[in-house]
């Protein structure tokens, strides 16, 4: 096959005791997917999941072990952090039923949402896409995969964020509304999963503002933690 143009390369992320690696399809994310953040946010807390991407190339891949620098992004003056477990699928499927996500799950890595805050405000407040805010470069920073029969505990693990060593969110995966099954019930409902997609699966409470030189720590229980330095 000839392109007219070089083709991109595919994304990939390390996975924990093995060489290979795991290609990055798409990135799906869950939106106010914890009650507390929900509310901070403005709203009730409980309501159907809904959904959002950023282009598998907006991804920010850290190696075990090893910080990642972030550039920041431009146009904005409010750069959040969400802390997020992130699902990786392995086989795909649709119309996903809750009981059986289970078989469709690689493994699990620790990720971070970036968002440009300011300019997804002002998106809400048109009632335009969020994309601005949400997919750009850089925008979607994550951590080595670990298989999934490595942590069979991940749903009650804790997840948190430190800011220059100081708490900013802490929480429990537990706490999520939509837990992952429901999520991969839901979400495949709407797009067909492939092996390869990332979910993230939403951020509990405490986002707020980072700025150049500010280094990052994300956490979630049982998972290879993720350092970013904004740069
Ligand atoms: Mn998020």
């Amino acid at each position: 096959m000839h392109f007219v143009v070089t083709p991109p390369v595919t994304p990939s992320i390390a996975v924990v005791g093995e060489s290979a690696r795991f290609p990055i399809h798409r990135i799906y994310c869950v939106g106010r997917n914890y009650e507390e953040h929900a509310k901070e946010m403005g709203h009730s807390g409980r309501e159907a999941p809904f959904f959002f991407m950023k282009p598998a190339d907006a991804s920010l891949v850290a190696e075990a072990g090893q910080p990642v620098s972030m550039p920041y992004p431009s146009l904005t003056n409010n750069l959040h952090h969400e802390v997020e477990l992130v699902v990786a699928i392995g086989k795909g499927g649709k119309n996903i039923a809750a009981a059986q996500a289970h078989q469709h799950i690689y493994g699990y890595a620790v990720g971070l949402d970036m968002t440009r805050r300011d300019l997804q405000s002002e998106m809400k407040k048109q009632g335009r896409p969020w994309c601005i805010g949400k997919g750009f470069d850089f925008s979607a920073p994550v951590g080595p995969i670990t298989p999934a029969a490595q942590v069979p505990a991940i749903h009650s693990g804790a997840i948190a964020l430190q800011v220059n060593g100081q708490d900013r969110q802490r929480s429990t995966i537990a706490k999520l509304i939509w837990n992952v099954a429901e999520t991969i019930e839901q979400l495949s409902r709407a797009w067909t999963l492939q092996p390869g997609d990332l979910i993230f699966t939403g951020t509990p409470e405490g986002v707020g503002a980072v700025v150049r030189g500010d280094i990052l720590l994300a956490c979630v229980e049982g998972l290879e933690p993720l350092h970013v330095q904004l740069v």
